[in-house]
């Protein structure tokens, strides 16, 4: 990849102007418990971007798996940095920081889906699931709405096959891991089980099309996960 600028950078991280020293100020200043190295990595992913050409607004999941490819030579970073899981996931939760704050542009058509996790939380607590189950659907959702929100898909483009690469995608989201692994009740079943629910309810909320199925003559579709996974709970509960 060739940099715009091949000029190497300065020692001094604020060389990228005042914008980018703003924005790392108020992204320490609502998360004050954020690592040296957090902070040191959103600085690098800013540097790197400036020298690409690439304006906030553009910032994207795209550009920050350009980011863990470049062949690093911005002075006081390393290319070895780039190569740790922890380091790439620092870089994807200061995105999130950037898409929170409307800093980076969103697509039209592409919802936060993450709004939607309050009512789903209600919802579960009605079906009347125990705590454990409770926790994973509701973690799992938020990992979906977090990575369908990182992938730029379209909510009405949410199907099935969606579901299905949500639940064997290679995470690099900024959340679901710990120290760049997987956590437990986050393997592929987990999350097409907990994102499918999910999905089923965004569904009865009109937020997202109905399933359309050409052989489905039985009554609504939208809910069938729903009650086989609370037909099922008993099992899940114990
Ligand atoms: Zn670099
Ligand atoms: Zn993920």
């Amino acid at each position: 990849m060739t940099s715009t600028f091949n000029s190497p950078c300065g020692s001094d991280c604020r060389d990228n102007g005042p914008d980018d020293h703003s924005l790392i100020q108020g992204y320490r200043a609502q998360n004050p418990r954020l690592s040296a190295g957090a902070l040191s990595a959103a600085r690098h992913f800013l540097k790197w971007a400036k020298a690409q050409g690439i304006v906030h607004k553009d910032i994207n999941a795209t550009a920050i798996d350009r980011f863990a490819r470049h062949r690093c030579r911005c002075g006081r970073y390393s290319p070895n940095q780039l190569r740790h899981p922890v380091y790439m996931t620092d870089v994807r939760r200061f995105l999130r920081y950037l898409e929170i704050e409307k800093i980076v542009a969103i697509p039209a058509g592409v919802e936060r889906l993450d709004q939607y996790l309050a009512a789903f939380s209600v919802r579960l607590r009605a079906i009347g699931y125990s705590n454990t189950v409770y926790a994973g659907r509701l973690s799992q959702a938020r990992h979906f709405a977090e990575w369908a929100l990182q992938s730029r898909i379209p909510s009405y483009e949410i199907d099935e096959v969606t579901i299905e690469r949500f639940s064997r995608h290679q995470c690099r989201c900024g959340i679901r891991t710990k120290r760049g692994k997987r956590v437990a009740g986050s393997g592929t079943a987990d999350r097409r089980r907990g994102a499918g629910c999910f999905v089923d309810f965004l569904r009865e909320q009109g937020v997202i099309q109905p399933a359309v199925r050409a052989d489905d003559t039985e009554a609504d579709p939208r809910l069938n996960r729903f009650w086989a996974v609370d037909a099922r709970r008993t099992r899940y509960n114990s």
